[in-house]
């Protein structure tokens, strides 16, 4: 097993890593509030790991109440807040409960809500059973639901007492949902480690074939990379935002396409390729340094090439992304691999021939 600290001050905690750490009561045993324990998972992960997970709580002596969700990106709504809370209250949970969110960023965006907002706040630990999960939602903090305006829209930054993340259960995550957490993976090496780079480089296969031991370094070193991020700017002031490489134009592709055709790692891993390619085009990058970047995000079996539709489509999506302040579109840029700009000084052509090339 991997352990490792989210520094926060008072609101540090651990993020342990590694196989079968699910059934092991004493990883549990000290992140447990004295109360009782609740569940919230998704129909998809309930049959799989809800069983283990109920078992290494019993054998604490609690007997969780259990709230499964319809997977899936609508149950991220008030709706199901109103739900879960309904449940709590109806259960008779108190402030020293403690919430467990079972599976992939939707769960654990919703969960983490919940507890946020619970009686004032209650604990909640992460237990992330999707690679995104594990290497980016369940870690910094970041929780909420989405509004018909927009998603995201509603939330609050609320940590968590504890991650705990067995990539045995990686082994059921269908092969595309896997690549798309691989996406936010690369985006790491890119932004801040470029010898998590060159170490991916040198062991996609590894990877790809989810060895164990390939597994636990690159949930451990994204975890590490986000980690950091997160302790000097764990309000997005400014700094976190660089975790953002890719999602400028991502979002944008997710968008025009109308949503559903592409995973969100999918669209980042374009996002990411545009994102190097403007890079370039800028004298930021070498054209050697964007084909190593083109050649790791193809070689993780990621899509590369947008759909070909109107660049002002894309740009009007650019443009109402959330992280776009007062009408000027920010970017991340690369200054090398490893190390990201944040700017909003781009100009427009040079946009617009990334776009071009890419699609
Ligand atoms: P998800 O939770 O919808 O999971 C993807 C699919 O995999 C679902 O159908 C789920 O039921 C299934 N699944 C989960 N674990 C499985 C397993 N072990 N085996 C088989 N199937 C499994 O999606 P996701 O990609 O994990 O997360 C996406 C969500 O995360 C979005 O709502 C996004 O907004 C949010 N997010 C939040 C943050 C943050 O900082 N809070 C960061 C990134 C993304
Ligand atoms: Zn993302």
């Amino acid at each position: 097993m991997h352990s490792l600290r989210v520094d926060l001050g008072q609101r540090s905690y651990p993020i342990h890593i590694g196989t079968g750490i699910l059934a092991d009561p004493a990883l549990f045993a000290p992140i447990l509030n004295k109360g009782p324990v609740a569940i919230v998972t998704d129909d998809n992960v309930a049959p799989l790991y809800l069983e283990t997970l109920q078992q290494t709580l019993k054998a604490l002596h609690k007997a969780p109440l259990v709230i499964t969700l319809p997977a899936g990106e609508a149950s991220k709504s008030l709706d199901n807040i109103q739900e879960i809370t309904g449940l709590l209250l109806n259960a008779g949970y108190g402030r020293d409960c403690t919430l467990c969110a079972l599976g992939g960023g939707v769960v654990g965006d919703i969960a983490g809500f919940a507890a946020a907002v619970y009686q004032r706040g209650v604990s909640y630990i992460q237990v992330p059973t999707t690679l995104l999960a594990m290497v980016d939602s369940s870690v910094g903090g970041k929780t909420g639901v989405n509004h018909p305006l927009g998603k995201n829209m509603i939330g609050a930054f609320y940590q968590p007492r504890a991650v705990i993340a067995d990539t045995d259960t990686l082994d059921s995550l269908p092969d595309r949902e896997f690549r798309s957490g691989l996406a936010e993976v690369i985006k790491y090496g890119l932004i801040n480690d470029q010898g998590f780079f060159s170490w991916l480089e040198d062991h996609m296969d590894a990877v790809l074939a989810r060895a164990a031991d390939a597994l636990v370094k690159v949930i451990g070193h994204s975890c590490k990379d986000k980690a950091e991020v997160v302790a000097r700017d764990e309000l997005e002031g400014g700094l976190r935002a660089i975790l953002n490489l890719g999602h400028t134009f991502g979002h944008a592709i997710e968008a025009a396409t109308g949503y559903g055709r592409y995973l969100h790692g999918e669209a980042v891993a374009i996002g990411m390729v545009m994102a190097a390619d403007l890079s370039r085009r800028l004298d930021l990058i070498r054209e050697s340094e964007q084909n190593r970047i083109y050649a790791l995000i193809k070689g993780a079996g990621l899509p590369t090439l947008a759909p070909a539709l109107p660049p002002a489509d894309y740009l009007r999506f650019m443009r109402v992304d959330k992280k776009a302040e007062s009408g000027q579109v920010r970017f991340i840029l690369l200054r090398g691999i490893g190390s990201a700009v944040i700017t909003g000084d781009v100009p427009p052509a040079a946009v617009l021939q990334t776009l071009q090339a890419f699609m």
